[in-house]
């Protein structure tokens, strides 16, 4: 059953208006596979009209916006979300199967990053450049016109929050294609921003299927930038697509990260940090912290501490705020059975099963595996679920070759009280992010954030994200 909203969720928002479209996708509710609405399946001929819509706006009242105007519209969206995180909340837990508390968690960071591009919208500057003599060079950050954002299921408050507000804090006109699973908090968020006075087709959103909407969007002709959060064939495929329309785009595309624990780690501080950076929202987290490599001298204490605290988790429908809700559809339970299977003998340390009274709805038991060799398929493949395996090692240098011996490099966890060692290791890790002595799946919103190698490239989030979502303009005036 889907709450009471003021707007259609069947619909799309193109250039302002609610419309309704012929054909439609049904959204299931993942707790237990119970039908909860129908949200519209774009096509071509409506991500054409909102890519439109979004260049009308550019040339009409969105593209005479100051920047001040912009930052004081997405603050007061901020604010009309963080008066909405009850619905968004519940939106949320229902469409994605999210537990409440962490859905509640990222509606209120949609709003922080509402708050923090707001406050940025008028705080990027160019910079004058001495030249030649009789010159005055100066350069300036324009919009890149209509940006296109393609979200994912797993976290669709946040990456909405991070790569809409960007775009929008300066001055582009955004078209939104949701993920197929996972659409109501983003219609939610239009609808939020209509009140909070975005003109209308400044932001435009066309949910629908990856093959039709989401493709179309991509090779759109029309659209300036694109801003792609995903798996990694899909996001190879919008580069393609970005790449015969010559235009730039930011892929994040997950990972495999780790977090090392050296023999000096304080590890009653770690342990929290080391179990639910690689179980919360269930595992599908693009940040996930999914290899655990430990010293060897620490090997049994952090198995069996790992194994205790996985041993009391919960794992239960969204809205009865579990320590782990189901997986998002049955495909990604059963990718993630399959992965399980395929473990075969490897010594499982520790299990959560799900309650035996749970409803039909997309669960998978939670594993720790240990010792798990570097090169083994569970401590490669991305495997968007909650399994984590632990690995040991013997010195630092193999260390930073398991954790850098993956295809990917998004976000790495050092814990260890040895200052060297820290600084040593943040030059030596092959990745986006390092954190020492705590670990950030996904938090931050300050926080630039992208990845290396297969997780992508490009930065959202923090103060970086505004120069993505914007154009340098050198303009060389000769005036003798
Ligand atoms: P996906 O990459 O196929 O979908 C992500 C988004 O891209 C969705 O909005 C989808 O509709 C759209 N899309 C799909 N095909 C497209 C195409 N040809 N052109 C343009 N857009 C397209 O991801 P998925 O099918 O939802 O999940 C598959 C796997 O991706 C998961 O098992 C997981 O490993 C990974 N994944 C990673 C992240 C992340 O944050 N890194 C998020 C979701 C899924």
């Amino acid at each position: 059953m889907c709450p009471e909203l003021q707007f259609d969720p069947s619909y799309v928002l193109i250039g302002g208006q609610w419309q309704a479209v012929a054909q439609h996708v049904t959204l299931t509710n993942p707790s237990d596979g119970s039908e909860l609405t129908k949200i519209a399946r774009a096509g071509e001929a409506e991500v054409d009209a909102a890519v439109q819509a979004a260049q009308s706006a550019l040339d009409g009242a969105w593209g005479e916006f100051t920047a001040v105007e912009r930052g004081r519209v997405l603050t007061r969206l901020g604010q009309l979300v963080l008066e909405h995180v009850d619905l968004l909340t519940e939106l949320e837990a229902l469409d994605v199967g999210k537990p409440i508390t962490q859905a509640r968690a990222d509606a209120v960071a949609l709003a922080r990053y509402c708050e923090f591009y707001g406050g940025a919208a008028d705080k990027v500057h160019g910079q004058s450049i001495p030249y030649l003599d009789g010159y005055t060079v100066y350069t300036m950050r324009e919009p890149h016109g209509v940006t296109g954002h393609i979200v994912p299921w797993n976290y669709p408050m946040q990456i909405i929050g991070r790569s809409v507000g960007a775009a929008l804090a300066m001055g582009n006109a955004c078209v939104l294609k949701p993920a197929e699973d996972a659409c109501l908090t983003a219609l939610m968020f239009a609808y939020l921003a209509q009140k909070a006075g975005l003109p209308d087709g400044a932001l435009n959103v066309v949910p629908g299927l990856g093959a039709e909407a989401g493709a179309a969007l991509a090779g759109h002709p029309g659209v300036n930038h694109l801003s792609f959060t995903g798996s990694v064939e899909t996001g190879a495929a919008v580069q393609q697509a970005a790449g015969r329309n010559v235009v730039p785009v930011t892929l994040e595309l997950g990972g495999k990260s780790p977090q090392i624990v050296f023999d000096d780690a304080d590890l009653d501080a770690a342990l929290p940090f080391l179990v639910n950076a690689g179980l919360q929202n269930a595992g599908q987290t693009c940040s996930a912290s999914s290899r655990i490599l430990v010293h060897r001298s620490r090997l049994d204490e952090v198995c069996q501490q790992m194994a205790e605290a996985y041993r009391g988790k919960r794992i239960g429908i969204a809205s009865s705020d579990p320590d782990i809700g189901p997986l998002i559809n049955a495909r990604q339970r059963d990718k993630v059975l399959g992965f399980l299977a395929q473990a075969g003998e490897l010594p499982i340390l520790a299990e959560s099963t799900p309650d035996n009274d749970l409803p039909d709805g997309y669960y998978v038991p939670a594993r720790l595996y240990g010792p798990v060799a570097p090169d083994h398929d569970l401590a490669q493949k991305e495997i968007f679920g909650p399994v984590q395996v632990i690995i040991p090692f013997d010195t630092e240098e193999e260390a930073v070759r398991i954790a850098n011996g993956t295809d990917y490099g998004l976000v790495a966890g050092i814990w260890t009280r040895d200052g060297a060692r820290q600084m040593r290791l943040a030059k030596k890790l092959k990745s986006g992010q390092v954190f020492i002595n705590n670990y950030g799946a996904g938090g931050g919103v300050e926080l630039p954030f992208g990845g290396i190698g297969k997780s992508g490239h490009g930065r959202e989030k923090g103060f970086e994200a505004l120069y993505g979502f914007s154009v340098l303009k050198t303009v060389a005036a000769y005036h003798g």
